[in-house]
């Protein structure tokens, strides 16, 4: 789960890690309200990155120029994600821009710090065209982040006397709230050298979802859509799509193929559901009604796989909640004929062939059935 610049920001401050003082506004007008030195930075709330080079972020020298500079970017569309908040901090004067970050390494299979004296930049530029300007070392997971190592890896980045200890101070906290809040990634870029101090003027945090069962206090997860986060409620495995045909599948292979084959013939999942295995009635009722609640979907394409999953109890799910568009069936495997049944008693026809199925239920979306 991905977190906002800010709710990061809030999160190092507690850790007392320095960040500028600052505020969150959804309306322009809000910033007159706020008690901020000026110059600011406006600073658009995405969870993407790159946002200086998109335009989401820019100073301001006085109130008047940052609300007219709040319009312009509150509203925009920074890599398909709309712009609804912003930061408003208090501008600091940058001598120079370091990064230092904190991230699971597969290949290692530990954390490993990443630092660089070249920051500010994409780090993933600095470390194609200039690899040996990057400090990348393993964490031993039963020794952890010591202040040794913090002061090692700011003297191997240059830091001068006067800055060394704020940054070991820096890298000692941002080590300890990776593994409290079990993050997979904790990064500040730039990590700036700015009026006398060292300060993180970016942050960046991604929690580990496997671990967000114990982390409680959280602010709530902004990736998933509404419809994402009920099907969470209910255990079941949704991902929205941007087509028109909704997609009922029982198990991820089979449900990535159906996807393959509706694209195949020319269709565009709206979504897709997984019920998994053993999927109940309940299961299906819920899946039906969580799939044909998202806008724009024209037609439903159920492909069930009997094994644990029985085509009766599939068939009854879904007569007991007939959705309003049309559909396409293809049931096959554990309890087949029960479940054919059933559907025929409704008036459904199923189909064996998923490949006829899929075909069917491209021409339904087109509105030709
Ligand atoms: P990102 O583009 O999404 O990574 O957003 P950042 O917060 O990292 O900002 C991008 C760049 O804008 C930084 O590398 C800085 O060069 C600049 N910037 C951001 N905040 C300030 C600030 O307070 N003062 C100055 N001088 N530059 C800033
Ligand atoms: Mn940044």
């Amino acid at each position: 789960m991905k977190l906002h610049e800010y709710q990061a920001k809030e999160i190092f401050a507690r850790y007392s890690i320095p960040v500028q003082k600052g505020a969150v506004v959804r309306h322009p007008e809000e910033i007159l309200g706020l008690d901020l030195q000026y110059p600011v930075v406006l600073k658009a709330q995405v969870l993407v990155g790159g946002r200086g080079k998109a335009g989401g972020i820019k100073l301001a020298e006085k109130p008047s120029e940052s609300v007219e500079k709040a319009r312009a970017i509150l509203g925009m569309d920074i890599k398909g994600e709309r712009v609804t908040r912003l930061l408003v901090a208090e501008a600091v004067d940058i001598q120079q821009e370091y990064y230092l970050a904190f991230t699971v390494d597969r290949a290692t299979r530990c954390l490993v710090v990443v630092a660089s004296a070249s920051g500010g930049i994409d780090i993933e530029e600095v470390a194609r065209r200039t690899p040996e300007k990057i400090v990348k070392e393993p964490i031993d997971p039963f020794l952890g982040f010591r202040p040794f190592h913090a002061r090692q890896i700011g003297r191997r980045l240059g830091f001068a006397d006067a800055h060394l200890g704020a940054f070991a101070r820096i890298a000692e906290s941002l080590y300890q709230l990776t593994t409290d809040l079990d993050a997979e990634l904790a990064e500040i870029n730039p990590l700036a050298v700015a009026g006398g101090q060292v300060i993180a003027v970016d942050a960046k945090l991604i929690i580990d979802d496997n671990a967000l069962y114990r982390q409680k206090g959280l602010p709530e997860n902004e990736e998933l859509t509404g419809l994402e986060r009920d099907a969470r409620t209910h255990d079941l495995s949704y991902v929205e799509l941007d087509g028109d045909i909704a997609v009922i599948g029982n198990g991820a292979g089979l449900v990535m193929s159906t996807l393959d084959m509706l694209d195949h013939f020319g269709g565009r999942p709206a979504n897709v559901l997984d019920v998994g295995g053993g999927a109940s009635e309940e299961a299906m009722k819920q899946a039906l009604d969580i799939v044909t609640r998202k806008p724009g979907v024209r037609a439903l394409f159920i492909n069930i796989f009997g094994g644990i999953t029985r085509c009766d109890d599939i068939a009854r799910g879904l007569v007991a909640n007939l959705p309003q568009v049309p559909m396409s069936v293809r049931l096959t495997g554990t309890n087949e004929e029960e479940g054919r049944q059933i559907l025929q008693q409704a008036g459904i026809s199923a189909s064996v062939d998923p490949e006829e199925a899929a075909k069917k239920a491209v021409v339904l979306a087109r509105g030709q059935g």
